[in-house]
């Protein structure tokens, strides 16, 4: 090993893979708190406690009187605590601590699977050995993010009792994964080396902005990183091999980008379409100067006397009374009034819904303006679904912008709209409705004035954009 001494453990190695920049970071760049703004740290803490009640979900099932390390105890303590009770036979261990010492140099491993389970078999404790279970609710991490930790601490197991474990994944709904340690080995010592070359050696393994960095402690570092360097990445859509291809071509930013012409491109490994390949480089060109555009043909309907514009928020965890906020913006001239119903129980959703449409069927002749998909599955009527038009297909197909994302929030942005609720976005707002739950009146109330507000403003950066699209686009198709 060579470099600065670290240690190797279950959870650095899930974050590494979940973006192998972070663990770099943490370790050799300061983090402000500021960096992370408040509702951002919600959502982390949100989707903690999703895992943690699963995890307790788990352990009333499956595990319960589970005997666990004494909490308040410093790590070293708490790994001789386990290593003790491992020897004298307990049959279960809760969040247990793993310690491997190795050889002077080395890297040290640790690990708390969340149960170690005693099962009959030769160890080095003697005619018993221990395997890991952990509990793994899994909205969003992938498959790896969630093996490879856990083939880890029955690597590290092996190492101190002798015997090498598989192990399970407990799922949700009582399902149950059964994993052979062996068939995932390489996996994890592969991981481990890279981890290590960043944690020993400091090698950065570079900004690759994702949709991953929402909610990213670092992510304000990285994005200053990427715009300093005009990293491909600030490319909204752009696919890995699309980057590979780039790469290959000796592009590596997107000053680069904007130089080029698209014969240079189509034809290249994932880059088959001449179109998106021309609006590729707008976008390129749109990010190197700073300057907003639009590519090919646009059909958007012709300003009329009175314009209606819908948003609709939701909770987002899909169940049955999930909490709705419906908004409408109607513009009349220059006047632009809204009004929005909201629900928090199955049976308010109903009437918010019936409020809702009864609305929009106020306005039987007018446009009806939103952002992306969503809201057409909340129109049922196929005389109001005709006269929906989505402004998300012009920004996705037409629009090169100096901004990375395509999600109203960034385009409107970029184009000089600003949010009361600044720290606000879609990802966020579930963590919103969230906070609602079994919480005092005032705060319910405090949270639906934020969530009105947000909408609101939603609305009033939809018309903006639609009024951009327009100034640049003179030659707008009739109804
Ligand atoms: S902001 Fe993105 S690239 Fe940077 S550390 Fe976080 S997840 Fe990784």
């Amino acid at each position: 090993m060579s470099g600065r001494w670290h240690t190797i453990n279950g959870w650095q190695l899930r974050e590494y893979l979940s973006c192998a920049r972070k663990p770099y970071m943490r370790t050799y760049r300061p983090f402000d708190a500021q960096d992370l703004p408040r509702e951002q740290a919600a959502v982390i803490a949100s989707d903690l406690d999703l895992g943690l009640a699963h995890e307790a979900a788990v352990g009333l099932a499956r595990h319960p009187a589970t005997a666990s390390p004494p909490s308040g105890a410093r790590l070293p303590e708490q790994a001789e605590w386990t290593l003790a009770a491992m020897r004298r036979g307990e049959p279960k261990i809760y969040q247990g601590v793993l310690r491997w010492r190795t050889s002077m140099g080395n890297p040290e491993w640790w690990g708390a699977p969340d149960w170690l389970v005693r099962k009959p078999g030769a160890s080095a404790f003697g005619n018993w050995y221990y395997s890991a279970d952990d509990a793994k609710a899994g909205r969003r991490a992938s498959r790896d993010i969630q093996i490879v930790p856990v083939a880890y601490y029955c690597l590290l197991l092996e190492k101190i009792q002798g015997t090498r474990p598989d192990f399970k994944l407990l799922r949700e709904f009582g399902r149950v994964e059964y994993h052979r340690t062996t068939d995932h080995e390489q996996r994890v010592l592969s991981t481990i080396a890279d981890l290590s070359m960043v944690l020993g050696d400091g090698r950065d393994p570079g900004t690759q902005l994702a949709s991953r960095c929402r909610n990213c402690e670092f992510n304000r570092a990285c994005t200053t990183d990427a715009e300093r360097l005009k990293h491909l990445t600030l490319l909204p859509g752009l696919r890995k091999e699309q980057l590979a291809t780039l790469e290959r071509l000796e592009i590596h930013s997107v000053s680069d980008l904007a130089r080029r012409t698209p014969d240079a491109i189509v034809g290249t490994g994932g880059f088959p379409d001449p179109g998106r390949v021309r609006l590729l480089i707008e976008r390129a060109r749109a990010i190197d100067t700073g300057d907003a555009r639009l590519v090919g043909r646009v059909e958007i309907p012709a300003p009329e006397k009175v314009e209606v514009f819908i948003d609709i928020e939701n909770e987002g965890l899909t169940n049955h009374d999930d909490g709705f906020l419906f908004g409408v913006l109607v513009r009349r001239g220059k006047r632009a009034t809204y009004w929005s119903s909201l629900a928090t129980t199955a049976r308010e959703q109903r009437r918010a819904a019936r409020e809702f449409r009864q609305k929009l069927l106020a306005f039987p002749d007018c446009r009806v303006f939103h952002y992306g998909p969503h809201e057409r599955g909340f129109v049922t009527e196929h005389d109001l679904q005709a006269r929906l038009f989505d402004v998300y297909s012009i920004v996705r197909e037409n629009a090169a912008l100096p901004v990375k994302g395509t999600g109203l929030k960034d385009v409107a942005k970029a184009l000089g709209f600003r949010w009361r609720e600044a720290n606000l976005d879609g990802r966020v707002i579930p963590s919103l409705w969230y906070s609602m739950s079994g919480a005092s009146k005032r705060h319910q109330s405090r949270v639906r004035a934020r969530l009105r507000r947000y909408n609101e403003d939603d609305l009033r950066a939809l018309l903006h954009v639609v009024d951009w699209i327009r100034s640049v686009w003179q030659a707008a198709v009739p109804k």
